[in-house]
């Protein structure tokens, strides 16, 4: 996925009323997957951890902030935060429900 798709994917999910963070992204290299954060080969959650070290404050469902964080980490991926705050950890959506259908219907802020 380009960073282009990327970041649209993003506003799309922004303009869905689900609010995304950056994340940071593993690298696969020939020797083996390093994350794209400072500590590499010896990250201990390789591309699974937001950029921000207060992800939760800049969780955002602003295109244009969006657009501006995507310029400056143009190779990040993207977060959902989840958890009480966020409205998806209280109210579990039926399984049978299509994964987008359920993302589109997430309780949200
Ligand atoms: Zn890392």
């Amino acid at each position: 996925m380009t960073a282009v798709m990327m970041v649209e994917h993003a506003v799309e999910l922004a303009r869905l009323g689900i609010e995304v963070i950056l994340v940071h992204n593993p690298i696969i290299t020939s020797t083996g997957v390093m994350c794209d954060c400072h500590k590499g080969y010896a990250c201990p959650s390789i591309g699974k951890h937001p950029i921000d070290k207060d992800w939760a404050a800049g969780s955002t469902t602003d295109p244009a902030i969006l657009r501006q964080r995507f310029e400056i980490y143009p190779t990040a991926s993207i977060g959902i935060p989840t958890g009480r705050r966020f409205g998806t950890g209280r109210k579990a959506l039926p399984r049978s429900m299509p994964s987008n259908e359920r993302l589109a219907r997430s309780p949200r802020r």
